[in-house]
């Protein structure tokens, strides 16, 4: 099956010049790498520019983060149907940097939805800020989910990626223990069937069952990951790929973790 790669770059590179030199070497990383697909998330304000530019069918691009509202006063802030009418197809939703920002579980629902009904993917990063043995953890990533996709009809489950970002992970060294991701995969499969399981059966059609559709949402692992232990959390951790921060603002570090995911 085909994996998927984010590239979250955050607020980097500081130029526009920049920001094509990165664009252009990561082209030709993912255009290199069998069996993945990129999907691009520059700032904003270098998104319609390097969409624009980009002629081929391997990269898709995506908002870090868009507004609810399709208009209004709502200065410093960019709208859903702004990063569609750039060309991006994605937009991330309650990364942990954002809801360290102040984005709430009910801004996530609100941006979800919106997203959605642009004809847009979002992609909900869910994540808990420290793991206890008590499993904080869990009720942690199900109050997101909940929230997140709290007015998603089960029959859109599936154009929503989701993200698991472990926050003890992001910008350390630390990486996840595939198993642990692997046990949170389960766990936010079943927290999905859970939370819509009647609305699907209404919604499926005969023959295909709800619990199909948790069981196919795609979640993508947002913790640090390397080139050296890529591979075996795609293999081991039950993911369809990564949302990944400081490996796509590099692109010689970049090129090295397709290589070591791509289908051999
Ligand atoms: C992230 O922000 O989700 C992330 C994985 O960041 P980094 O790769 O920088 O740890």
């Amino acid at each position: 099956m085909k994996s998927i790669v984010v590239a979250n770059w955050k607020m980097n590179p500081a130029s526009f010049r920049e920001a094509k030199k990165l664009f252009d070497a990561e082209r030709k990383a993912a255009e290199k790498a069998r069996g993945v697909s990129v999907v691009v998330a520059p700032p904003a304000i270098f998104l319609r520019e390097l969409s624009s530019l980009y002629r081929g069918s391997k990269i898709a691009f995506s908002a870090q983060n868009a507004h609810f509202d399709v208009d209004g006063a709502h200065t410093g802030e960019i709208s859903l149907l702004q990063v569609k009418d750039a060309r991006a197809k994605f937009v991330l939703v309650g990364h942990a940097e954002r809801r360290a920002e102040g984005e709430t579980d009910d801004d996530t629902r609100k941006k979800v939805a919106a997203a959605l009904s642009l004809k847009l993917a979002p992609i909900l990063c869910v994540g808990e800020a420290r793991r206890t043995d008590e499993g904080e953890q869990f009720e942690a990533v199900r109050e997101q989910l909940r929230a997140g996709l709290a007015d998603v009809a089960a029959s859109a489950l599936s154009r929503v990626l989701l993200v698991y970002e472990p926050l003890w992970t992001i910008g350390k060294e630390e990486t996840m223990d595939p198993h642990e991701m692997h046990q949170m995969a389960i766990f936010m499969r079943k927290c999905v069937v859970e939370s819509h399981g009647e609305a699907g059966l209404r919604h499926a059609k005969a023959g295909s069952g709800l619990a199909q559709a948790g069981r196919n949402m795609k979640i993508l692992y947002g913790g640090s990951i390397e080139e050296r232990n890529a591979a075996a959390m795609l293999r081991d951790g039950d993911i369809h790929g990564f949302l990944v921060g400081r490996a796509s603002a590099n692109a010689i570090e970049f090129a090295k973790l397709l290589r070591a995911i791509e289908i051999a």
